[in-house]
C-alpha cells in the first residue's frame, strides 16, 4: 500500500510534479492515516507492504507515531521517500526503532551546478551525500530514485558506479521525467531526453546495472 502522509515538501525540483498538489492541510493527521492503515490489514490481511511516498515523509510531526500505529498493525515492510532533509543519525535510529524498514531518496547529477539546478539549490549535493552516508551506516534498506532528465542521462552509469562504490547503493529507480501539465514547463527544455540520447545511454547504464548485480525499474520508458 502507497500512501501520502503529507502535502508539502521543503524543496522546489524543476521537474516536480506535486506543486499543484500542495494543500493548506500540510500534515494528514495521525487519526486518518491509521484508519487507512486499519481498513487497508483488514481488506487486504496478505499485503504487509507499506510506503509513504510523496513530497518529504520525514515532515510529518507526528511520523514516529505513525510508523509506530503500521508495526502494530503488523506491517512488515514500512518505507517512506525523501529527499533526505532532515535527517540526523539519532532521528533515523529513532524512526528504526519505531518500525521503519526502509527509505527512498532522490539523486539528480554528480555535478554539483547541475544538481543546484534540478533541486534549485534547496539541497546542496555535500548535505545530500551526508545524508546518504547516515541512511548507509543506518543498515536499514534504501533505494535511489533517479528521474532521468536530458542533464544527467549520459552519466547515469557513472552515478550508479559512483553511490555503489562510496554507498553501497543497490537498488535503483529510474523514472523518466514527464512534463505533465503539473509540471514547470518553462524547463522543458533543460529537461526533455533527446530521442537520440535515450538507447546508448540506457544500455550503457544497464551494463554497470547488471555488473553490480543491482536491483532496479525502469518507470516511464518504452519497451522496459
Ligand atoms: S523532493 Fe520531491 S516532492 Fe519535493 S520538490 Fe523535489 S520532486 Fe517535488
Amino acid at each position: 500500500m502507497d500512501i501520502r502522509i503529507v502535502n508539502t515538501c521543503d524543496s522546489d525540483c524543476m521537474y516536480c510534479l506535486e506543486q499543484s498538489l500542495r494543500k493548506k492541510q500540510k500534515f494528514i493527521p495521525r487519526e486518518v492515516i491509521l484508519k487507512l492503515l486499519q481498513q487497508q490489514r483488514s481488506n487486504f490481511p496478505d499485503d504487509s507492504i507499506l510506503a509513504f511516498y510523496g513530497w518529504n515523509s520525514l515532515l510529518h510531526p507526528n511520523l514516529t507515531g505513525i510508523i509506530t500505529d503500521a508495526k502494530n498493525l503488523w506491517f512488515k515492510s514500512i518505507s517512506l521517500l525523501t529527499n533526505t532533509q532532515g535527517i540526523t543519525q539519532k532521528y533515523l535510529e529513532y524512526l528504526q526503532s519505531c518500525g521503519l524498514t526502509g527509505i527512498s531518496f532522490y539523486f539528480h547529477s554528480l555535478d554539483s551546478e547541475i544538481h543546484n539546478m534540478i533541486v534549485q539549490k534547496w539541497i546542496s549535493l555535500e548535505e545530500l551525500y551526508k545524508n546518504i552516508s547516515i541512511i548507509q551506516k543506518s543498515w536499514i534498506s534504501y533505494t535511489c530514485i533517479i528521474h532521468v532528465n536530458q542533464q544527467n542521462i549520459g552519466l547515469l552509469y557513472k552515478i550508479v558506479a559512483e553511490l555503489y562504490i562510496k554507498y553501497s547503493v543497490k537498488n535503483f529507480e529510474f523514472i523518466r521525467v514527464r512534463l505533465l501539465s503539473r509540471a514547470k514547463n518553462k524547463f522543458s527544455k533543460q529537461l526533455e531526453i533527446l530521442p537520440e540520447n535515450q538507447e546508448k545511454d540506457i544500455a550503457h547504464l544497464e551494463r554497470i546495472l547488471q555488473k553490480i548485480k543491482a536491483q532496479y525499474e525502469f518507470i516511464h520508458f518504452e519497451n522496459k
